[in-house]
This record gives structure tokens, sequence and C-alpha cells, in this order.
């Protein structure tokens, strides 16, 4: 059942871990590499919680049904908009809260619409011991703050790990294959299975600055890559009929059009080591 979070137990004593797929649902990568380990996933030692995040929405393979789940995990119940209290993702988003308290790290497989977009990992400081694992070469922080409500930075806020895997264009095969990779890295880094994987040279980029929209017609200038570079005072794009330039040099993420206000329209971030 897609509703349901399974556990699975290992024969020796050990950590609780989650793993989630499908808290947006059109992101097949994740999901597909979810359905593929499901019917032979087994551990050695501790508690795997492992399902999948917006059951609705992978039905209907959408993003959401009413709202993004990704934004409804707040350890204050009353964050999330009255409006947004009402939907079938806050609901979800209490359903699954008590197994991401349970568990001491969490790893949650997204994968981008964007074609030729590079897998990432999205964490914070604590959960370095576990990403030198895992077969991503790019690591990003600073997100708990800047964009709160997403699972992983609830996990860090509630005093866990939270880490969230980026595996590339959902359209591309090879996102699966990173999907599964990282599932498993992530069980042996946690001491589920024995850990045979050699660690990866990371570089780092810290995401500090979120423009949100202030009118309802917010336009890029052009579709920017994720991770491509920005001059201080370039153009990104216009807000009305503000423009919107860049206020540092930076790379840029996550950038789109936007009709509303109040939306996330990009982040900028900085390289923290030379890649
Ligand atoms: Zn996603």
């Amino acid at each position: 059942m897609r509703e349901d979070i399974f556990r699975i137990t290992g024969k020796e004593k050990g950590p609780t871990s989650i793993v989630l797929a499908g808290v947006h649902g059109n992101e097949r990568s994740g999901i597909e590499a979810l359905a593929a380990l499901l019917p032979t996933l087994a551990i050695q030692a501790g508690e795997l919680l492992i399902g999948y995040g917006n059951p609705r929405a992978i039905e209907a393979n959408q993003r959401l049904i009413e709202t993004n789940l990704n934004r409804m995990f707040f350890q204050d119940s009353a964050r999330p908009s009255k409006k947004e209290r009402a939907s079938y993702e806050y609901e979800r988003a209490q359903f699954l809260k008590p197994y991401l308290k349970e568990a001491g790290a969490l790893l949650d497989v997204h994968a981008s619409r964007t074609p030729k977009s590079r897998p990432f990992i999205i964490c914070e400081e604590n959960a370095k011991d576990i990403i030198e694992y895992l077969p991503i070469d790019l690591v990003t922080t600073g997100f708990t703050v800047i964009e709160p409500g997403a699972t992983d930075g609830y996990m860090n806020t509630i005093g866990n790990i939270g880490i969230c895997v980026e595996v590339g264009y959902f359209g591309d095969p090879a996102s699966v294959q990173t999907a599964k990779e990282s599932i498993i890295a992530f069980l042996k880094a946690r001491g589920h299975i024995p850990n045979d994987r050699e660690r990866t040279t990371q570089s780092t980029i810290h995401m500090n600055d979120i423009y949100i929209t202030r009118t309802d017609a917010f336009v890029l200038t052009k579709m920017f890559d994720d991770f491509e570079e920005v001059a201080e005072g370039q153009l990104i794009g216009t807000d009305g009929d503000q423009e919107v330039r860049a206020n540092k040099n930076a790379v840029i993420v996550f950038a789109r059009n936007q009709n509303s206000i109040g939306e996330e329209a990009f982040i900028l971030g900085e390289k923290k080591n030379p890649a």
C-alpha cells in the first residue's frame, strides 16, 4: 500500500533511519527506485522506516494535490496558512511527522524537472559523516534557514539529521540509478548494512539568499541552469515593473517564473571551498 510507511528490522541492534521518495509525486526517479528496492530490501542492524511521501500526488503523477508537501513540516502546527492546513498535504505531513521524529536520520529522494540538471545533496553540517558516502559530489547547505518547512529542515530543527538528495532530471534513466545507489549508500553509512563504500570528494555551496515575489508577475530574463554563476548587478528577472538583480557574485538555484505574491522565485548561494 502506497499510503503505508514500512518497517524493516535488522537482527542486530542499531539506529533507526527513514527513507522517503515521492514527496513530490511527479519526481519518478526516487519512486521507481523505491519500488524496485522494496520487495527484497533487508537490513542487518537497527530499524528502517521507508515509504512514499505523497501517495495521492504519485497516483496522479503530479507534483502536488493541493499544496507543496515539502513546505508543511513545522514544529509549530499553526505555521502553514489556514488554507494550507485544510489540504491533503498538511494532513499527510501530520501522518509522517511521528516517523520522522522516531528516526535519527532521514534520506528524502527528489528529482528535478529541468533537463541536464546535476545531482546534488541538501543537508547541514550535522550530516557530514553520512553524506560523504553518497554517490553525489555536490553538497548544498543553508536550506534549513532560508526555505523552512521541508522534511530535511524539519529533521534538523528537531535535533535529528535531515538529508535530501536531488538525483538529476526525472526523465533521465540515470537518475533512477543514482536514487537507488543513494538509498543503499545511506543505509551503509548509517550502519544498517556493512559499509564497503569509499568516501566521495565533495564541494559545498552555502545558500544564503532567497527571493520571494512581491507581485503576481515574476518573470525571469532567461531560464537559469541550477548552479549557474551570476554576477553582482546581473538582471535576473522582473517582479511586476521592478527589476530584480543579483546582489552579489553567486550561484543561482531553483529559479522559476511565478504568478502569485509570496512565492519562492530563486535562491543564491556561495561556494564554500574551491570546486
Ligand atoms: Zn522535489
